[in-house]
């Protein structure tokens, strides 16, 4: 079983114009009903600094609990957990670079202290699931990133109590080749968040899946981007995994066709047409093997 995460309504406009809270809920209610089950929603980071995610609080209260799916929220630090965790918010996401250089843009510290900071923000989450996401893990436009400093990251993530770890490919550096060397690295579980940047996405996706991993975060319309990463292209589309992973007989129980219908709407959303392949092509035709 694979397990996508779908985050259009954080990560995929928070480069984007403003979409109302209200607007971004209705996106995740319509990303569940299409079979998503994981969904990151919001973000608990200043509005000052990301002002595309204002108005986290009311989307999580808008979308309230539901059965099936979980919803994840990323904060950026103790403050971002306790406002997250008041919501009823089901699971976090929490940034920490394997690049230093990246670190010091997005969240004004150092990899070290960010790391050092772990601890705390386990003991404030209080058994909510934590996802420590490890971004810049297949290089960095700001430093050399190594295969052993991203397996050095993940190990002291995990040592602080995370719940789990995912490698994310921010600047779309990562090609096959480096996401087998970081994942035979890092060993144990591992989730994947790829970029586009420059057009391996899917194949890592698929390098990612043919060495073990079950887990991959996917924006609708391959819409998304770290507002500090220079020339960041968007996530990996989920609507182009989901069609991958189905034609390989691999069951996502999710409705492509529906995600091509959000793909659209969202293209009026931000006000530009999405990058996705399959948003624009469409489903593949029938290919019998008689
Ligand atoms: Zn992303």
């Amino acid at each position: 079983m694979v397990e996508i995460r779908d985050v259009t309504p954080r990560d995929g406009l928070q480069s984007e114009r403003t979409v109302t809270p209200a607007e971004r809920a209705a996106l995740g209610v319509a990303l569940a009903d299409a079979g998503l089950r994981d969904i990151e929603v919001a973000s608990f980071v200043s509005p000052k600094a990301v002002p595309s995610m204002a108005g986290a609080d009311e989307v999580v209260r808008e979308l309230g609990a539901r059965a099936t799916t979980r919803w994840w929220a990323l904060v950026p630090n103790r403050r971002g957990v306790e406002l997250a965790r008041q919501t009823g918010i089901d699971a976090l996401t929490l940034t920490i670079s394997a690049s230093d250089g990246y670190s010091q843009k997005n969240v004004n510290r150092s990899t070290d202290d960010a790391l050092a900071g772990l601890t705390d923000i386990v003991a404030a989450a209080e058994g909510t699931e934590l996802d420590a996401v490890v971004s810049c893990a297949f290089g960095s436009p700001f430093e050399d990133v190594t295969v052993g400093s991203v397996a050095a990251v993940v190990d002291r993530a995990r040592s602080s109590g995370v719940h789990r770890v995912t490698l994310a490919d921010t600047t779309g550096a990562a090609t096959p080749r480096r996401v087998g060397l970081v994942l035979a690295a890092v060993r144990g579980e591992v989730g994947l968040h790829l970029h586009d940047t420059r057009g391996t996405a899917l194949a890592n996706a698929l390098a990612g899946l043919d060495a073990g991993v079950t887990r991959f975060d996917t924006s609708v319309g391959g819409l998304g981007g770290s507002p500090f990463a220079p020339g960041a292209g968007g996530n990996l589309a989920t609507e182009d995994l989901v069609l991958v992973l189905e034609d390989s007989g691999i069951d996502t129980g999710v409705d492509l066709d529906a995600l091509i219908q959000i793909a659209e709407h969202l293209g009026d959303l931000v006000g530009h047409r999405v990058p996705g392949r399959t948003a624009a092509a469409g489903a593949l035709p029938r290919f019998d093997t008689t």
